[in-house]
Protein backbone atom coordinates (compact mmCIF):
# COMPACT_ATOMS: atom_id res chain seq x y z
CA UNK A 1 0.00 0.00 0.00
CA UNK A 2 2.41 2.32 0.50
CA UNK A 3 5.06 3.93 -2.15
CA UNK A 4 8.72 3.48 -1.11
CA UNK A 5 10.74 6.07 -2.31
CA UNK A 6 14.31 3.93 -2.69
CA UNK A 7 16.87 6.64 -3.28
CA UNK A 8 15.29 8.68 -5.83
CA UNK A 9 13.42 12.17 -5.03
CA UNK A 10 10.08 12.98 -6.50
CA UNK A 11 10.08 16.48 -8.35
CA UNK A 12 6.77 17.86 -8.60
CA UNK A 13 6.79 20.37 -11.68
CA UNK A 14 4.90 23.50 -11.06
CA UNK A 15 5.86 25.28 -13.75
CA UNK A 16 3.74 26.23 -16.91
CA UNK A 17 2.98 23.99 -19.57
CA UNK A 18 4.73 23.19 -22.51
CA UNK A 19 2.55 23.86 -25.05
CA UNK A 20 1.64 27.04 -23.84
CA UNK A 21 5.27 28.33 -25.38
CA UNK A 22 5.96 28.94 -29.13
CA UNK A 23 9.03 27.44 -28.84
CA UNK A 24 9.98 23.77 -27.10
CA UNK A 25 12.28 23.46 -24.57
CA UNK A 26 14.55 20.53 -24.07
CA UNK A 27 13.65 18.71 -21.52
CA UNK A 28 17.75 17.54 -20.61
CA UNK A 29 19.37 20.63 -22.33
CA UNK A 30 16.87 23.08 -21.58
CA UNK A 31 17.25 24.79 -24.84
CA UNK A 32 15.57 25.86 -27.43
CA UNK A 33 16.57 24.23 -31.01
CA UNK A 34 16.88 26.49 -34.40
CA UNK A 35 14.62 24.66 -35.94
CA UNK A 36 12.31 24.49 -32.81
CA UNK A 37 9.85 21.66 -32.95
CA UNK A 38 10.99 20.71 -35.82
CA UNK A 39 14.41 19.47 -34.82
CA UNK A 40 13.14 17.29 -31.96
CA UNK A 41 10.30 15.45 -30.67
CA UNK A 42 7.43 14.60 -28.17
CA UNK A 43 7.30 12.34 -25.76
CA UNK A 44 4.42 12.42 -23.62
CA UNK A 45 4.64 16.07 -23.73
CA UNK A 46 7.88 16.56 -23.17
CA UNK A 47 10.43 17.91 -25.97
CA UNK A 48 13.80 16.73 -26.65
CA UNK A 49 15.85 17.92 -28.87
CA UNK A 50 18.10 16.62 -31.91
CA UNK A 51 20.79 16.64 -29.77
CA UNK A 52 19.78 15.29 -27.11
CA UNK A 53 17.95 12.05 -28.67
CA UNK A 54 21.04 11.66 -30.41
CA UNK A 55 23.44 11.31 -26.97
CA UNK A 56 20.31 8.99 -26.47
CA UNK A 57 20.56 7.06 -29.08
CA UNK A 58 24.15 7.23 -29.34
CA UNK A 59 25.32 6.69 -25.69
CA UNK A 60 28.09 4.12 -25.87
CA UNK A 61 29.31 1.44 -23.00
CA UNK A 62 32.16 3.77 -22.13
CA UNK A 63 29.79 6.45 -21.61
CA UNK A 64 27.62 4.44 -18.91
CA UNK A 65 27.68 7.68 -16.26
CA UNK A 66 26.03 9.47 -19.04
CA UNK A 67 24.12 6.60 -20.29
CA UNK A 68 22.68 5.93 -16.71
CA UNK A 69 21.86 9.58 -16.28
CA UNK A 70 19.84 9.56 -19.41
CA UNK A 71 17.68 6.25 -18.85
CA UNK A 72 16.93 7.57 -15.86
CA UNK A 73 15.20 10.87 -17.13
CA UNK A 74 13.81 9.15 -19.62
CA UNK A 75 12.40 6.91 -16.58
CA UNK A 76 10.81 10.01 -15.01
CA UNK A 77 9.33 11.01 -18.22
CA UNK A 78 8.02 7.66 -19.57
CA UNK A 79 6.53 6.99 -15.79
CA UNK A 80 5.47 10.36 -14.45
CA UNK A 81 2.47 10.55 -15.98
CA UNK A 82 1.57 6.82 -15.51
CA UNK A 83 -0.89 5.95 -12.79
CA UNK A 84 0.76 2.97 -10.60
CA UNK A 85 -0.58 -0.33 -11.40
ZN1 LIG B 1 18.36 18.92 -25.64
Amino acid sequence: MGFQNSGGEVKNNNGEPEERKLLPVCFFCHEVPEEGIRSGFFLRGIFICEKCEKELVCSKPEKKDEYMLSIAKLRHILFKDEPPR
